[in-house]
């Protein structure tokens, strides 16, 4: 089911206007298809307006303005039980009372009229959703005998059960230890291709978000920044907020000056800029886009090697530096003089970033 979100705004007033506090822009103008069958994550810090897109999308939360279409169907004045969504939260919210093939049958025993089902279909579907996530043989349990990886696949087996058109996850994994939060992201992805639900996940984890997305949706401050593959928008991201907000470790930051199509860094000419007036600039290398070069340009304070195995991390510093500290991957094979107190990198141009020093806008060259 492919979702089509217009316009999409939600304002919050004020709670107090008397005293200044101003309304709360959550969702700013979200124009956005989500191709059916896809994944798409929406990302971005927390307070960027991410649960409030989806809440809209659920229809728990009216939009100031704007339409949401499910395929054809306008659905923005349905009420959440009427559009045929699954959803999950971070907190599992299970029914503690129940047991989880109660829990699971629970959407299926309130469906009404042409969907009503009989107790067979019901315990079918129940199975068949179990087994999805791996949960068949805990039928019979409490929630309080389930550890937080099961509860969390407990209500993901409920929330798909009913074949939900848009399946919507709010940060599902963020009460999951790290080994299960891995885990589980997989099987949600596999769970996710295998039904073809087109579906929403909500995470501030940029990793977690590459991971898994077909598509991501980079927000900040209620506004989408940027939208694309994964891969697309950690190779060419459209503003400093996007290249800062992906990769581990970051992109190192550093603030210098364009004249006559070379960026300098202090009194260094570091590269070639075509096409790129005089002008002050941010700009940012990724990690794996430093190359050790005795002669190299970029001439860095050493402080620090960390051996990773494969590959080893430089921790060093530069006068003009925005970021506290810069840190290259370069390839273990490569030979450092530890000993030495500088350490010095020619650049690959194209894992560079250029950025209008005010507006923090991309600028291009060749
Ligand atoms: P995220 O999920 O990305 O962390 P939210 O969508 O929850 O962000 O919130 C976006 C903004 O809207 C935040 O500034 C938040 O404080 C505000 N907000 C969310 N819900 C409400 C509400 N019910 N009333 C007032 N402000 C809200
Ligand atoms: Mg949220």
């Amino acid at each position: 089911m492919k979702v089509e979100l217009q316009n999409l705004t939600k304002i919050f007033p004020s709670r107090n206007k008397k005293k200044g506090e101003p309304d709360v822009v959550a969702v700013n103008d979200f124009t956005f298809t989500i191709p059916d069958g896809k994944l798409v994550g929406l990302l971005g810090p927390s307070g960027c307006g991410k649960s409030t897109t989806l809440y809209m999308i659920s229809g728990l939360q009216q939009p100031t303005s704007g339409r949401i279409f499910f395929g054809d169907e306008d659905v923005t004045d349905l009420s959440p039980v009427n559009r045929g969504i699954g959803l999950v939260f971070q907190n599992y919210a299970l029914y503690p009372h129940m047991t989880v093939k109660q829990n699971i049958l629970f959407p299926l025993q309130n469906l009404k009229g042409a969907d009503k089902m009989t107790k067979e279909q019901m315990l079918q579907r129940a199975y068949e959703a179990a087994r999805l996530v791996q949960i068949d043989e805990l039928m019979d349990r409490k929630p309080s005998e389930l550890s937080g990886g099961q509860q969390q696949r407990v209500a993901i087996a409920r929330a798909i059960v009913k074949m939900p058109r848009v399946l919507l996850l709010d940060e599902p994994l963020s009460n999951l230890d790290a080994r299960l939060r891995l885990q589980t992201r997989e099987e949600i992805r596999r769970i996710q291709k295998e039904t073809g639900i087109t579906t929403v996940f909500v995470t501030h984890d940029q990793e977690e978000a590459m991971s898994i997305s077909d598509l991501i949706v980079v927000m900040k401050l209620g506004v989408v920044q940027q939208v694309g593959k994964p891969q697309d928008i950690y190779d060419d991201p459209t503003n400093l907020f996007v290249a800062k907000f992906l990769g581990t470790p970051p992109i190192n930051v550093f603030q210098g000056e364009v004249i006559g199509e070379k960026l300098y860094v202090g009194e260094n000419a570091i590269l070639d800029v075509k096409g790129v007036e005089d002008q002050p600039v941010t700009f940012a290398i990724r990690p794996e886009g430093f190359e050790l070069n005795e002669n190299g340009p970029l001439v860095c304070e050493l402080s620090n090697v960390e051996v990773m195995g494969r590959d080893v991390s430089i921790i060093s510093r530069h006068a003009n530096a925005v970021s506290p500290i810069i840190r290259s991957i370069i390839n273990a094979d490569n030979k450092l003089d530890v000993s030495s107190t500088t350490v010095r990198y020619s650049l690959k141009p194209h894992k560079v970033f250029l950025f209008n020093a005010q507006t923090e806008e991309r600028i291009y060259f060749n």
